[in-house]
């Protein structure tokens, strides 16, 4: 019988990560646990998933509104093998998941110190063999981990300096800004530097963010300087090699992230998310040698879905070997656009 997962909290992330193990054949979706019985509630009702609520306040609510739950979250974590997290930073469960002696996967939001354990599954796979807690980081830090780490692992990463330019909320999002402003991040560095460094800590990498009002996809411009001279061809060679990391081109009038979001529509993906990491092949240039400049667009909403099923299989011990995980994960989403 395949293990049962269940998710905890059902909102941009947590119910692309349930579709997502709903659609794998070696793990099961148990159900999702849910504070409010609000839209997304009745949708997950309506796919068939078992949906319970959060604790037993939010349970009389569920009835008061004519949602059948299945119980509560408690119950839920019960049931299963492995607990995806993916409720606001600074929830709190994790003593419940350890009373309950249950394994649990927390995302960006959270520190690195919460699990000690961050997870990219190109570059660190086999560490997370059989952990009981682990964090995906965040859709910025894991979209600089895609690029950065094949350039490290097959040029030499010397130094990065990356500059975000963020997107203001999720498109779902009608609360948070800005909506008529440039708001630099006066932290510095930002904190996706030694967020970058919780998965390759010896990267040396600054980090740089401004927050502008847009609401489909972050954009980070990356300044690395190389260990060993390589054109733009070489770069792109690397990179042609990883999964996750797709090609664009202003040449082909992918000009700016608004295209980059109309090809995910194109591609009929589930909710038009864009898994990969976009990267422009013309915006690559090496300057004598070993100064690279590249630019890319990482949707912020569905890059890390992927990470959290690769995660979740490292974690059961479900398939040792990282690449085969990724290989199956990307078949199931239908990531592997041509490049
Ligand atoms: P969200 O607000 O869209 O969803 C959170 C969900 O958790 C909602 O359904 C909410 O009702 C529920 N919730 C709130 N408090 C809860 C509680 N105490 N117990 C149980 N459920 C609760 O948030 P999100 O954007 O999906 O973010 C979740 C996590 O993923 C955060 O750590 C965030 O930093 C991270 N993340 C977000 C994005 C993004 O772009 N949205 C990208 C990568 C990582």
């Amino acid at each position: 019988m395949p293990p049962k997962i269940g998710i905890n909290g059902y909102g941009t992330i947590g119910k692309r990560v349930a579709d997502a193990v709903a659609a794998q054949d070696d793990m099961r979706l148990a159900g999702v646990a849910k504070t409010k019985p609000d839209f997304e509630a009745k949708l997950a009702v309506r796919k068939g998933y078992a949906v319970y609520a959060a604790n037993k306040d939010a349970l009389a609510k569920f009835e008061k509104a004519g949602i059948k739950a299945a119980g509560i979250l408690d119950d839920l974590v019960r049931e299963v093998d492995l607990v995806v997290d993916c409720t606001p930073e600074d929830s709190g469960y994790k003593p419940l998941y350890e009373k309950a002696g249950v394994k649990a996967i927390w995302q960006g939001g959270e520190e690195h110190s919460l699990t000690n354990l961050s997870f990219n599954a190109a570059a660190n796979y086999a560490d997370c063999l059989g952990a009981p807690f682990v964090r995906v980081p965040s859709c910025n830090t894991t979209g600089l981990i895609r690029t950065l780490y094949p350039l490290d692992a097959h040029v030499g990463v010397e130094k990065v300096l990356a500059v975000m330019v963020r997107r203001a909320t999720d498109p779902g999002d009608s609360k948070k800004g800005p909506i008529n402003a440039i708001e630099p991040e006066l932290e510095m560095p930002s904190h996706h530097g030694p967020d970058v460094q919780s998965v390759l800590p010896d990267l040396d990498i600054h980090t740089i963010a401004v927050k502008v009002p847009t609401t489909i996809m972050h954009l980070h411009t990356l300044a690395v300087d190389l260990k060993k001279s390589a054109d733009a061809t070489q770069i792109l060679d690397v990179w042609k090699r990883f999964p996750r990391i797709t090609l664009v081109s202003g040449g082909d009038g992918v000009k700016s992230t608004a295209q980059i979001m109309e090809m995910a529509r194109d591609l009929s993906r589930s909710r038009s998310d864009l898994y990969e990491i976009a990267v422009w092949r013309d915006g690559v240039h090496v300057v004598d040698g070993k100064r690279l400049y590249y630019f890319q667009a990482v949707h912020q909403e569905s890059d890390v879905v992927p990470e959290n099923i690769d995660a979740i299989r490292a974690m059961l011990e479900l398939e040792k070997d990282g690449r085969k995980s990724m290989e199956k994960t990307d078949r199931s989403l239908g990531i592997g656009i041509a490049k």
